[in-house]
């Protein structure tokens, strides 16, 4: 949106074919999938034809597409979802070509949050509307997120508890404005729905592959559908969660990539085959100058995982105080009550947040406690990096002495 939509194509086919050796036909889908037959029949976009493969294993890795809305005038020119390229270029050549001066972004989640964002870089004013009020509400608790709101009003962006419920269009067919559950006309001339994506299963399903309870494809820990001669990997599919094993559709890239090569290697035929291990879910954000991350469970997926949970938080600084630049950070740690163990941690604030969630991912992972995380890990001290007690340990330390049993 900000420009330079075409230097994010990484790999032409071309270039695929050359450097791996394997056949990329783009612009053609598979439109049925026979695995007991080994057949599946291919649909060429541009000539519209149909011819038929033959396959002796098979690979799904049709990811995901944008969760719509369901409303009237969602196919208006000016309503738009972010899923490929393609959809990133043609907003961008919207924006760049229609008089926009006022965006609606449905959904306050991570993408709504950078698009709001890249508006007002544009000088476009822009709204959220999120029916819990806030932004982030999925992975950032309530008192962790008075930073992100206020340097978004500081920028004029403001959130409303609102739904869209429909979307008019002016005589030439142009988005207007949105209708919301709360009666109220919101003039707009695009608007962004960033509501989440949901599992692209229809091919998989017809082939008679069986979904899991997230509604993704279930597989095995070697990516192993129910069907014997077909694998699945990527945004399709559902993982087990390393603290607690629940299945989650944790739609994110390292995920796709640790997957896909466990399926790569074991529809290849691996000996002994390779295992997925799970997944420690970890996200984070950085928009209007503040970070926001995540890793592992929320306290609410805590508690609904039978864990007795309880959650501390601190606020402490990025670098050490005195040195300038340095900037608060907020911590949550969700923790075991009883064992201390960490199950999940946040980080809101203008620096050090983001990359100390990486910190926090091997931790949860190894089933670390607070008591070793405060007085056992040497986490780097530099004035102008990180102060002397690390924010992390703060945090850690705090929860030794406020959360049951953690102190031991
Ligand atoms: C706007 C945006 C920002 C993101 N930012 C991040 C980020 O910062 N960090 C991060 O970790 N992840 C991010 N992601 C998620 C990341 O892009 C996905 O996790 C990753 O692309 C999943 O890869 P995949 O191959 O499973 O699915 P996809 O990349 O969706 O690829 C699936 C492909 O299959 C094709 N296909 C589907 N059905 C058929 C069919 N029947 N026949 C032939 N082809 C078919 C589709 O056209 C598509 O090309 C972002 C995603 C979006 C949309």
């Amino acid at each position: 949106i900000e420009g330079g939509v075409e230097a994010l194509e990484v790999l032409t086919p071309e270039e695929f074919e050359k450097s791996r050796g394997a056949t990329v036909r783009v612009q053609h889908r598979v439109v049925a999938l026979e695995p007991s037959k080994g057949r599946l029949v291919v649909e060429s976009l541009i000539h519209r034809s149909r011819h038929d493969e033959a396959f002796d294993r098979f690979i799904l890795a049709t990811g995901a597409r944008a969760r719509r809305l369901g409303v009237d005038g969602e196919a208006a020119p000016g309503v738009f979802s972010l899923r490929g390229l393609e959809d990133a270029a043609a907003l961008k050549t919207w924006l760049d070509t229609e008089p926009v001066r006022h965006v609606v972004v449905e959904g306050g989640g991570f993408e709504g949050l950078e698009m709001a964002e890249a508006m007002r870089d544009r000088a476009i004013r822009a709204t959220i509307l999120d029916t819990r009020g806030r932004v982030l509400g999925l992975d950032i608790a309530d008192p962790m997120i008075a930073p992100m709101h206020e340097a978004m009003r500081a920028r004029g962006v403001h959130v409303r508890a609102e739904q869209v419920t429909a979307i008019e269009t002016e005589a030439t067919g142009r988005v207007r404005a949105v209708r919301t559950n709360q009666g109220e006309l919101i003039g707009c001339q695009a608007v962004i729905v960033a509501i989440g994506i949901e599992p692209r299963t229809a091919l998989a399903e017809s082939a008679g592959v069986h979904l899991g309870e997230t509604g993704a494809i279930a597989v095995d820990d070697a990516m192993r559908t129910n069907v014997r001669t077909v694998w699945a990997c990527g945004d399709v599919i559902e993982v087990p969660r390393v603290v607690d094993g629940n299945a989650v559709h944790w739609p994110l890239a390292p995920i796709g990539r640790r997957t896909a090569r466990v399926a790569a290697r074991n529809a290849a035929g691996a000996r002994p085959a390779d295992r997925f291990t799970g997944v420690t879910p970890s996200v984070a954000v950085r928009a209007f100058g503040i970070e926001a991350a995540h890793a592992g469970l929320s306290l609410d997926e805590a508690r609904a995982s039978g864990f007795d949970a309880e959650a501390i938080m601190v606020q402490h600084w990025s670098r050490v105080k005195m040195v300038p630049g340095s900037k608060p950070l907020h911590v949550r740690y969700v923790v075991e009550q009883g064992s201390g163990r960490l199950l999940g941690g946040e980080l809101v604030g203008a620096e050090g947040a983001a990359l100390r969630a990486n910190v926090l991912v091997p931790w949860i992972r190894a089933g670390t406690t607070v008591r070793e995380i405060a007085e056992e890990m040497d986490l780097v001290y530099n004035p102008p990096i990180a102060p002397a007690t690390d924010p992390l340990r703060i945090a850690a330390a705090k929860a030794m002495r406020s959360v049951k049993g953690a102190g031991r």
